[in-house]
């Protein structure tokens, strides 16, 4: 099988990673791969099976049985759960929060990079999350660890929710943000760091255009 075209993009929540890349996606022509929301659909599987997020024996149980896909449909990503599209849910802070703890749990890891692993073997993917460029695959074409301070990421969610009339703390999402980075980075399995040959981005003080030019260079 001839393998695609692969870029991987990894760094921490808020740091611009989807925005970016489906920009990418679009102007290159390729597939964009969101891993993220693979991860917020297995959280939402285990919201609505009840289960807690300290419980690991439950959430691998869980997991085992969950049946999720990935469909393009207008170009877009659909996550879909037992067939059903769950992409309007998954956007949720219960839903991030829950997927943040059961990120960590080894058989929801498994499975889903099984799953990321067929999607870029077959198509010239770009795809985002913590681990594409470490160990999803470790040798994509290019590879990226975007990142930007807290205090940004935090401040481009707080615009986020407000748009949406949402209402929202700033310093709850700063606090909010520290604590999910510090999970996804002490994990014990794929932990979330920049890969050897990663080039790093700090997108605080650049706009998306930006971010988009240098990325898109680098794959020239
Ligand atoms: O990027 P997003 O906020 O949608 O990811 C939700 C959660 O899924 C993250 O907090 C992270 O713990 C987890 N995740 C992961 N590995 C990935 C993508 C996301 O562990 N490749």
């Amino acid at each position: 099988m001839k393998k695609g075209y692969n870029i991987a993009i990894d760094g921490p929540a808020g740091a611009g990673k989807s925005t970016i890349a489906k920009q990418i996606a679009k102007k290159m022509n390729f597939i964009y791969v969101d891993t993220g929301a693979m991860y917020r659909a297995m959280a939402l599987h285990l919201i609505r099976k009840g289960i807690r997020p300290a419980d690991e024996e439950q959430i691998a149980k869980a997991c085992a049985e969950a049946d999720i896909s990935i469909e393009y449909r207008d170009g877009e990503q659909v996550v879909l759960l037992s067939g059903e599209n769950v992409n309007p849910f998954l956007r949720t802070e219960e839903v991030g929060n829950m997927a943040s703890y059961s990120s960590a749990v080894p058989a929801v890891r498994e499975k889903l990079v099984e799953l990321q692993q067929r999607l870029a073997a077959k198509a010239d993917v770009v795809m985002d999350g913590r681990d594409i460029g470490t160990v999803v695959l470790p040798d994509a074409d290019v590879k990226v660890y975007l990142t930007a301070s807290s205090a940004t990421r935090a401040k481009r969610r707080y615009l986020e929710l407000e748009e949406k009339g949402e209402a929202a703390d700033l310093a709850v999402i700063e606090q909010d943000i520290i604590d999910r980075d510090y999970r996804d980075m002490h994990r014990e399995h794929s932990p979330l760091r920049q890969a050897a040959d990663a080039v790093l981005v700090d997108s605080s003080d650049l706009t998306i255009d930006q971010v988009v030019e240098r990325i898109t260079a680098l794959c020239r």
